[in-house]
């Protein structure tokens, strides 16, 4: 993209007289449809002004138009990659203030979330994963509706039921969970998956790096909480009551939905749960945090093939 300056060197050098030019890009610049708005809304701009800010004008309107036509944020045009130019007055003059797009934002967001959650699971099929891809009918319709109508649904804060969904191995839990994160983005609705093994293994090692509670606060306060492969982890006591039955706790509180993926039913799980690393079983303890899951979600048994043995 070439600058004011080496515009305005062309037309210094160029057979055309300078003055003429100048003017001619002067009332392109003021055509534009993104500074004609700013001046409508800018009564005080006057002819001085727009002389003096004309290489300001032509930078705003020319990364204006870049970001409606954004091209990604890798391949973003713009003189600062990722901002965007917002046109003020500053003591009779113009100039430009420059604030990250709201794509910048979201992937810086999603930068901080991941530096502090390890955990948080997000390989690209589930990235991508959509509504539109999924079947609505044949032996996985019930666990689709099911998905879709959370998705449309949910509201974090009034209403903290969730979904159970539990199958075999390969039959498109976590895709259906991608699914829903996607479309509850859409409602602007900020939710986190977490897979389980390696959440509750980044928890113990948490403790000693002194990063615990801030994990801990972010998994319990998530809008909706995903945890993916409930029931694959070795579960110790303190993982199941002060990790697991914490953050349930909390969530059953605020009213915060939380999602599960299982290769186990409510029963098997429970049974997993009550493992002991102290020896002997815990029941009584498993059964409270089951309690939990039981009463906060609705059980989905997700049926089909296993998808993953079908590729190549
Ligand atoms: P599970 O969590 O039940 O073990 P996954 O959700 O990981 O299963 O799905 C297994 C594989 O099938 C993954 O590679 C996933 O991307 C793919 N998959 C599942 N459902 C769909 C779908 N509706 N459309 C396209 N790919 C799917
Ligand atoms: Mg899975």
């Amino acid at each position: 993209m070439e600058s004011i300056q080496s515009s305005l060197k062309q037309f210094s050098t160029g057979n055309r007289n300078f003055q003429q030019r100048l003017q001619a890009l002067k009332e392109t610049v003021l055509q534009d449809q993104y500074v004609q708005q700013f001046l409508r809304e800018h009564e005080e701009v006057d002819d001085t002004m727009l002389e003096q800010g004309l290489p300001k004008l032509y930078e705003f309107q020319k990364e204006q138009h870049h970001c409606a036509h954004c091209p990604g944020l890798q391949a973003c045009p713009n003189m600062m990659k990722g901002f965007q130019p917002t046109l003020i007055v500053n003591r009779h003059f113009l100039d430009l203030q420059y604030n990250p797009c709201s794509i910048k934002i979201e992937v810086e967001r999603e930068k901080r979330k991941q530096s502090l959650i390890k955990s948080l699971y997000i390989p690209k099929e589930i990235l991508e994963a959509r509504f539109d891809n999924v079947e609505f009918d044949g032996e996985r319709s019930h666990a689709s509706n099911a998905a879709l109508n959370f998705a449309l649904t949910a509201k974090p804060g009034e209403d903290g039921h969730g979904l159970y969904f539990y199958g075999k191995f390969g039959v498109g839990k976590t895709y259906l969970m991608g699914a829903i994160v996607n479309d509850l983005k859409e409602r602007e609705i900020d939710s986190a998956i977490v897979y389980a093994p390696d959440f509750f293994r980044e928890m113990k090692y948490a403790i000693g790096d002194g990063t615990f509670q801030q994990k801990l606060d972010y998994v319990k306060s998530a809008a909706v909480l995903i945890l993916d492969d409930l029931g694959a982890e070795a579960i110790t006591s303190w993982t199941r009551d002060d990790v697991l039955g914490a953050i349930l706790q909390h969530r059953m509180m605020e009213k915060l939905p939380t999602l599960f993926t299982s290769n186990y039913d409510y029963d098997e799980l429970e049974k997993h749960l009550s493992y002991s690393d102290k020896g002997g079983t815990e029941e009584l303890k498993a059964k409270r945090v089951m309690e939990r899951i039981r009463h906060y979600t609705t059980p989905v048994f997700v049926e089909g093939k296993n998808r993953r043995a079908h590729r190549p």
